[in-house]
């Protein structure tokens, strides 16, 4: 599904219900941003289909939790591409692990406390990359053009980048969802950074900010939620 086209991006939002990865194409070059759990492989392979047979050039992945990573490998080899993410999330990929990140409400702590026991789960382990590569700023312009741009938005896990394009688009994984009107990320290592991170995306000038769990949103739905949040 196109969500926006402009200024020589096409950004596509995969048919996947449980985490959205988004596929870029700008110029050239085709990136998946993100993808899934393991038992969403074939949707987000159907989604790269249905873009009209384009190949994936380069996968990025916004943080090294296991619902965002699980099938790199998979189209990695599918696609013969390379995958990267940051610096801090590197070991993590390469090794096929992560830390179940802390539970925000109460909900959120009953499931993390549970994690351990739930069958067929396993959050913290995913099939391995390792051959995976640091995603920098020079990385990126490569594949998308000299008008996008890194930014570090840690708060959720500290291995959390956004991608941002034009100054106009932001893809911000984790740093926030759009579940049910709620913005607050259910699981974060850090709340204060959170914030700190949704500061530093109202910083610029994006007016389109793509989560990784539910659908785009508008800026000023993020400063609404912002100005919430700090005054509470
Ligand atoms: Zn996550």
């Amino acid at each position: 599904m196109i969500i926006l086209s402009k200024n020589g991006y096409t950004i596509h939002k995969t048919m996947t219900p449980r985490c959205a990865c988004y596929i870029i194409e700008k110029d050239k070059y085709c990136v998946l941003v993100d993808t899934s759990m393991r038992f969403e492989k074939d949707a987000v392979a159907k989604s790269i289909q249905a873009i009209g047979g384009r190949k994936i050039d380069a996968i990025f992945l916004t943080h090294s939790h296991t619902d965002h990573v699980a099938n790199a490998q998979y189209l990695s080899d599918l696609f013969h591409c390379k995958v990267y993410i940051s610096e801090k999330g590197l070991a993590n990929i390469q090794q096929g692990c992560c830390t179940m990140p802390k539970g925000t409400n109460l909900f959120s702590k009953l499931i993390q406390r549970a994690e351990p026991q739930i069958p067929f789960y396993h959050f913290t382990r995913f099939q391995p990359c390792p051959l995976a590569e640091p995603l920098n700023n020079e990385v990126l312009k490569y594949y998308l053009g000299e008008s996008s741009e890194l930014l570090e938005t840690p708060g959720h896990s500290n291995d959390s980048i956004s991608i941002l394009l034009d100054n106009n688009i932001a893809l911000v994984g984790d740093a926030m969802v759009n579940i049910f009107g709620n913005l607050y990320p259910p699981f974060a290592d850090d709340e204060k950074a959170v914030i700190t991170s949704w500061k530093a995306l109202l910083d610029t000038q994006c007016e389109l900010l793509c989560p990784a769990h539910g659908n785009p949103l508008r800026r000023e739905k993020l400063i609404f939620s912002y100005q919430k949040v700090v005054s509470s």
